[in-house]
This record gives C-alpha cells, structure tokens and sequence, in this order.
C-alpha cells in the first residue's frame, strides 16, 4: 500500500506524527494508500517556513508572479489525463467529471494571470494642493485553505491561485479522504517556477485545522465544506483575530412552471440531480414543479431517464453517467435518508436500493433513487443528502414555490425552467439565494465573476474566485503624499480640507 506524504518547502514530505488514515479506491472498497495527519507542530512548521518564504515572493512583481501561474496552466493541460485518472481513483467521478474538476479550477489560475491589472489599486492626482492620494493592495502574508473532498482540483486552485497570485504564502489542508490531486498540483506549481515554501501541502484532520485557526502567523483563512464545520472554522478563526470566508452545504431548489419544456426540464434536472452521483454544492436536489398537472408530466418524463442511468467504476469509460460515493460511510448515510423518506410517507417512485455491481460488490456504489410528494417537514427535505436522490416538492402557485426554496435555510444555487420572461426576471431579483439559473440547472459562474452562497450556505463577506478573490486576499493602504511646497507651512492641529 502506498504511503502518501506533504508537500513542503518543495518537496514531498513524509509525516512525523504517527497517525494516518485510510484513502480508499471507492469503486472497489479496497484501501489504495494512506496519508499521514499532520500534528500542531507538523503544521506550525509548515507556517514559519511559509512566513520566511513569503516576504521575498511579495516582494516579486506581479507580472512575474502571473509568469508562474501562466506556466501552470500549460502543465495542467499537459498532465490532464494524469491528473484526472488520480482523481477518480480516489474520488469515484467519472473521467470527463474528472477533467472538468480541474478544467473549472484551471480557469481560475487563468484569471488570476491578470493580478498585474487586479492589483493595480487607485490614484488621484492632485486631491489638494501638491496632494496625491494611492491606494494600494498587499498581501496578507501567510492564509491558508481548507477544503472538501468532493472537488479535490478545483476548490485547491480557487484558494491557492488568486492567493500566491497576490504575493501570500499559502497552506493547503486538502480533504483527507482525496489528497492525491493537491500533492500533484502542488509539485506542478514548483514545476511552473513557484519558490519553495510558497505553496505548503499540509494533510490532516482536526488537529491540523485547529493549529491553522489558531496559528498566529496564519492572517487569513478560507473554507470550503458541510455548514457545521463551516460555522465552526468561521467563529474559531474570526475569534482569533483572521480574515474567514467559509462556504457550506446546499439544498438547491429548481423551479418547474407549467410552461417550460419539460423535455429540457427533465434533462436537466437528471444531469444535474444525480451528476458525480449527486455528490455536488450545486447539484439540484429538490424538483418543484408548479401545478398538478405540471408535476405529472415532469414525473413521467423523469422516470424513464432515472431507469436508464448508467452507473459504474470510471474505468467503463463511456458507459458510466456516475460512479460511487466517496465512502462507505456516506453510502449508509444516504441510503438511510432514503429509508427516512419512505417511513416519513414520500412516495419512492424510483428505487435505488438494491443497486449492485458485478465485480464490484464492495464498492460504494448506490442506484439512483425518486420521490414524490415529499413535505417540507420530511428529513429528506430538511437536510443535504449529497447523493443520487431527488426529491420532487409539488407546490400550486409560483409564489409557493418561491417561498420553499426561500424559506430553506441553504442558499447557494437554484433554478427556474420557463418561457416566461417576467416570471424568469422576477424569480431572479427576489430570491435570497447566491447563484441563479434561468433555464440553466447549474449554475455556475465562471472564473470572473464569483461564486458563492447565502443563508447557511456562505459565512463571511465576499466570495471565491474573480475580482472578490483579490480583495479577500489583500489588505489595502492608502497613501497620502505631499511634494515639496507644502512641507514648508509649518504644524498643523486640524484635519487639512482638500481645496
Ligand atoms: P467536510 O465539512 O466533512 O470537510 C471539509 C474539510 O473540513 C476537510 O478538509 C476536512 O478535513 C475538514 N473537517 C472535517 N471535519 C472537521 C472537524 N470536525 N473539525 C475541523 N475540520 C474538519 O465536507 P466534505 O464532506 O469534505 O465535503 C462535502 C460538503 O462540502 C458538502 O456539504 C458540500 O455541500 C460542501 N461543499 C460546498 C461548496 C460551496 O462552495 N458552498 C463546494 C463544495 C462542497
């Protein structure tokens, strides 16, 4: 079995404190590798190196420190299948699910080629006589980074590529139960040109995110991961006195009018219901379709696409829509919500439940599951299943459909399917939810705009990735300089008026 290790000051590095845990292939059960948990002193360590590394690579200018992230982009498309083949060894996604975990992280590290523009700050000539007022964006110094096993590409490089791109060292705590991805990631930035110590993989558990909040050096930290974790990590860190954005769980509601085209509405819902097996902050995972009559029809459409859902090992290529939950555990975890849904009264209308694989028995795999007339006051409601189960709300009017997916306490994605451009323009400026899609089930914004959620879903107060990425990651100072007639005036004891 393979022992995985950290990444530090520019080399794989194996772990000192004796604890490790298990990395599993998830479509076979089997355990591939482990990776070591790194202990407080393992993970302050990696800070002080971090914090003496960091001055000179802030002290860099930003068009070189773009050079280095525009060169890692090349190496990302160049070891794409290297990288993707890693990730759904221990992830479970499919192969093109894969890619398109790194391609979306990709395009981050691509906008953040333009941290010479971002960074640029603000300057007024003249604010007074002989007066001139800057402003100016430096970096923190040492953040870090901890994020969710479900997108081990992506998330890593929406933290670490706006971050280094403004001159910080950066800590990245990957999940645990995918690390592989981000130890590659990291050898590919030195690759690129990064300095040693600029970017530290530290893996772990608990331990190593509770030295991170309460690691002085650390200014500034950002999470991605299930809400009570994210709640925890944003009281914890603000409490010592660090800059936290944490991104939590989802319940994202699409909206099904009686006009829409239920064929589109049905495609999408099934892409995006149970797409990486539902294992997604983006995934739809409750329908609500508007009227009776609208609800027949979407069911019947549903039903037949669910049946013929193609599930399997990434390694059946072509033949597979969506493969294993990440672990066992997860398994049961879904598989006893969906038993909740039924005791609860939801009417089961596709059962995932006896799903099973030749070959492949151990793995965690699980079918995909259907409800209808599932209630507001149902577990499956209420919480984030995350896993192949979609759940249908039947509500009567658009304003009670509204008001579900208001009143939920997650609020990062939803939807609206129709032909009904008031209905659509509506929707979209009176929910309380950060990401919206008009006849678009996902929807996710690109690398220069920015993503992130309200209610329970988002905690902090600016978002990941485009221009936000490069506030949170920067404090400003602004200068106000005088040259050289005005130095000769003598003391002043009030606030000089700019006239
Ligand atoms: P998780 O909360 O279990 O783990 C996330 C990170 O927190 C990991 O690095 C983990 O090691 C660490 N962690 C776990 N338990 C901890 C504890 N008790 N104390 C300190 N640190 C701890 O989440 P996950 O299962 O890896 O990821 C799935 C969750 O992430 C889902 O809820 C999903 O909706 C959410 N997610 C949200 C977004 C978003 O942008 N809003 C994106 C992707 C995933």
């Amino acid at each position: 079995m393979q022992d995985l290790s950290h990444f530090i000051d520019g080399a794989l590095t194996p772990g000192s404190s004796g604890r490790f845990a298990d990395v599993f292939n998830p479509a076979t059960g089997e355990v591939q590798a482990r990776v070591p948990l790194a202990s407080k002193d393992e993970l302050d360590d990696a800070v002080a190196r971090a914090a003496a590394a960091q001055p000179a690579w802030g002290a860099t200018n930003p068009q070189r420190r773009a050079r280095v992230l525009m060169e890692f982009v090349r190496l990302l498309h160049r070891d794409m299948d290297k990288l993707a083949e890693a990730l759904s060894r221990e992830h479970g996604k499919t192969i093109p699910d894969a890619k398109g975990d790194v391609q979306r992280g990709l395009e981050v590290a691509e906008f953040c080629i333009g941290a010479p523009h971002l960074l640029k700050g603000e300057y007024t000539d003249s604010a007074g006589p002989g007066i001139d007022m800057y402003s100016m964006r430096q970096p923190l110094g040492v953040v870090a980074g901890i994020t969710p096993f479900n997108f081990p590409a992506m998330i890593p490089m929406w933290k670490f590529a706006p971050a280094i791109a403004c001159g910080n060292a950066f800590i990245l705590k990957p999940s645990e139960r995918d690390p592989s991805v981000p130890l590659m990631l990291a050898a590919l930035m030195k690759e690129a040109g990064l300095p040693d110590g600029i970017l530290q993989v530290v893996n772990g558990d608990k331990e190593a995110v509770d030295a991170i909040l309460d690691n002085p050096t650390i200014a500034a930290v950002g999470f991605v991961g299930s809400t009570p974790i994210a709640e925890y990590i944003y009281s914890r860190g603000c409490a010592n006195g660090k800059r936290v954005q944490c991104f939590g769980g989802a319940k994202n509601h699409m909206i099904v009018m009686p006009d829409a085209d239920m064929d589109q509405a049905a495609d999408a819902l099934v892409g995006a219901g149970y797409g990486a097996a539902g294992e997604r902050c983006m995934a739809i995972s409750v329908a609500v379709p508007v009227g009776e009559e609208t609800a027949d029809r979407l069911i019947e459409k549903l039903i037949p696409r669910i049946e013929k859902l193609k599930v399997g090992p990434y390694t059946a290529g072509d033949d597979v829509d969506y493969g294993p939950l990440v672990t066992g555990a997860a398994k049961e975890r879904v598989l006893s919500l969906v038993n909740s849904g039924i005791e609860q009264g939801a009417d089961l209308v596709v059962d995932g439940r006896d799903f099973s694989l030749q070959g492949y028995e151990d793995g965690f795999f699980v079918g995909p599951h259907l409800f209808d007339r599932v209630t507001r006051d149902m577990d499956i409601y209420k919480q984030e299943i995350f896993g192949p189960v979609l759940s249908t709300v039947r509500t009567q009017s658009y304003e009670e459909a509204l008001a579900h997916a208001m009143d939920h306490e997650y609020g990062n994605g939803t939807a609206i399917f129709t032909r009904d451009g008031d209905t659509a323009r509506d929707f979209a400026n009176r929910i309380n939810i950060g990401m919206v899609g008009v006849n678009v089930p996902i929807p996710v914004p690109l690398a220069y705009h920015t993503f992130g959620g309200w209610k329970k879903s988002g905690f902090g107060d600016l978002n990941q990735h485009g221009p936000d990425a490069f506030r949170f990651y920067t404090r400003t100072k602004t200068v106000t300089s005088r040259w050289p007639s005005g130095l000769k005036e003598g003391g002043e004891f009030h606030f000089k008026q700019m006239d």
